[in-house]
């Protein structure tokens, strides 16, 4: 026997030690372009799509879908993981199994959700994490902002130490995905709605990023959909159980620090606050905790290199799965019962439509990158970073939301007939608009506008409005063929933020009534915002 053949015998014989260890062997078209060129490459969706092709060829438990065709025309697609198959969603249904929406990439900037969530595809579907379809729905969509990631360019994400140096961008065709969770006008939303929340219903979202900068010493931070106007429980079951134990399975698997999401002034040294971002249901995450349904936003730190930034990603993603398939009953009950919740006691609930954001009653221990003091030529002190990683303790945790304006949730909102734009606008999130079928005198509020500001920037082109002025009783005659809106309703805080007219990120604040506004100004009376309340 010469060494050739003794070595093809041992190859063979290892080969047929891993076949007997995993169920499979991967084939090389399986790995992901970072996997494969030691990560100095993020995919193009080309790329994705080869990696979803090598993996389908070998599996019947993948079905897949077009999400949608982008604003310059490339096939954004969806996958849907069960066991057995489902191709539809009443199958779903009908399994009363849990479903985890996962999407990667809404910044196209953000790469390594993208690679991670096809390497949890493959682990899940030949490797060793087959029983987390045992119970459970996945649905994938790996690049969510297709034409933002096939922008690629050099040095779109500097903070992320240039690994890989070549990137995507941000936005889609200038627009930034994640501030259009309320106006819903992006391609990508459109769909999302139509093809992912409202259809297939998911009872957890995730949506992974890469953070924006803050030298915090964690691999990933999180957070849930922040309250609202919305139902507590899936948002506290997401930040108090669920988040704690992924956070401790981790650490102790592998040996990773995930925390909450938030940045610090380094300028006070050391940091007395960590502060996160927004409650705004704009954000995607938020939009999901007034639907009744729990969220989870996920941000790498993007001043790790690109090969830790994807393991943290897919540590957590897997990790998350590991926990929905334990605890997957508990998460569908507490969405279901939130749902019953809501339909039956929204109506006359005072609530939110601005907010504060206030600390947690648990400070926390901050692990940071240390900041040294140094006094510059001109005198003042400003702070130099180091590499030493330093816990504070006590760090006032600025990770919740309370109304600092509230108002009451109506029975019903109605409006004229001649705004089809609304009616269309709100059926896009799913909510249901009933057409009155004869003429009716009602007897509710009416909001008499007394002043009407604009934003001095832009959020995705928009100046945003934000009304002053009261609510007074009010007695109007509707006709047959005006629109009625019931809050009697699993939606019905969601339908309240959009029509609200003091909601800090309704439909106002979104600029869809500024034509009204502008007329009724001209004509000089006293302006009425157009949605009359009954209760
Ligand atoms: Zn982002």
């Amino acid at each position: 026997m010469n060494r050739l053949t003794l070595t093809l015998g041992l190859l063979m014989l290892l080969r047929g030690v891993f076949a007997a260890e995993n169920s499979s062997v991967y084939s090389e078209a399986m790995l992901t372009v970072a996997e494969r060129t030691n990560y100095e490459r993020t995919s193009s969706l080309q790329e994705v799509v080869d990696v979803l092709d090598a993996l389908n060829a070998q599996t019947e438990l993948m079905h897949r879908e077009t999400l949608l065709v982008t604003e310059q025309g490339r096939e954004v697609p969806l996958v849907v993981l069960a066991d057995p198959p489902v191709t539809t969603p009443e199958q779903a249904f009908q399994s009363n199994s849990l479903v985890v929406y996962i999407q990667a990439n809404i910044h196209g900037g953000e790469v390594e959700g993208k690679e991670a969530s096809l390497i949890a595809m493959r682990d899940i579907l030949f490797g060793d994490k087959q029983h987390l379809l045992q119970n459970q729905i996945l649905i994938f969509v790996p690049v969510y902002n297709a034409d933002g990631n096939d922008t690629m360019d050099l040095n779109t994400r500097p903070n992320q130490d240039l690994s890989p140096a070549i990137t995507g961008i941000r936005t889609a065709n200038g627009y930034d995905l994640n501030r259009d969770g309320m106006i819903v006008e992006a391609l990508e939303t459109k769909a999302l709605f139509e093809k992912v929340i409202n259809r297939w219903d998911p009872d957890l979202l995730v949506d992974l990023h890469t953070t924006n900068g803050t030298w915090h010493g964690y691999s990933l931070t999180y957070a849930p959909a922040y309250h609202t106007a919305g139902e507590a429980p899936p948002t506290d079951y997401t930040a108090f159980e669920m988040l704690p134990e992924i956070q401790a399975a981790v650490r102790e698997k592998f040996d990773l620090e995930f925390s909450w999401y938030g940045g610090f002034d380094y300028r006070d040294w050391p940091p007395k606050e960590l502060r996160t971002y927004s409650h705004a249901p704009r954000y995607l995450t938020n939009n999901m905790g007034l639907r009744n349904r729990m969220a989870i936003l996920s941000e790498t730190f993007s001043h790790d290199p690109f090969y830790k930034r994807v393991h943290a990603a897919n540590v957590f993603i897997e990790e998350i799965l590991e926990y929905t398939y334990i605890f997957g009953p508990d998460i569908r009950a507490i969405n279901l019962s939130a749902d019953v919740a809501v339909r039956n006691s929204a109506i006359g609930q005072e609530k939110g439509v601005q907010f504060d954001m206030v600390p947690l009653p648990e400070p926390l221990d901050l692990l940071s990158y240390k900041y040294i003091p140094f006094e510059k030529e001109d005198g003042n002190i400003d702070f130099v970073r180091s590499s030493e990683l330093v816990v504070t303790e006590g760090v006032q945790n600025y990770n919740a939301f309370i109304p600092s304006l509230t108002s009451r949730v109506p029975a019903s909102y109605i409006f004229n007939g001649d705004f089809t734009f609304l009616k269309d606008k709100l059926e896009e999130h799913g909510i249901k608009v009933n057409i009155l079928q004869a003429d009716v005198t009602y007897t509710g509020e009416v909001f008499v506008v007394s002043e009407m500001d604009k934003s001095n920037f832009q959020l995705n082109g928009h100046e945003n409005t934000l009304l002053d002025g009261e609510f007074q009783s009010a007695k109007r005659t509707f006709s047959r063929g005006d629109f009625i809106v019931s809050l009697n309703n699993r939606l019905a805080y969601l339908i309240f933020y959009l029509l609200e007219p003091q909601a800090d990120d309704g439909l106002v604040f979104w600029n869809l009534f500024d034509d009204y506004f502008a007329e009724a100004l001209a004509a000089d009376n006293p302006v009425e915002y157009p949605l009359f309340k009954v209760y």
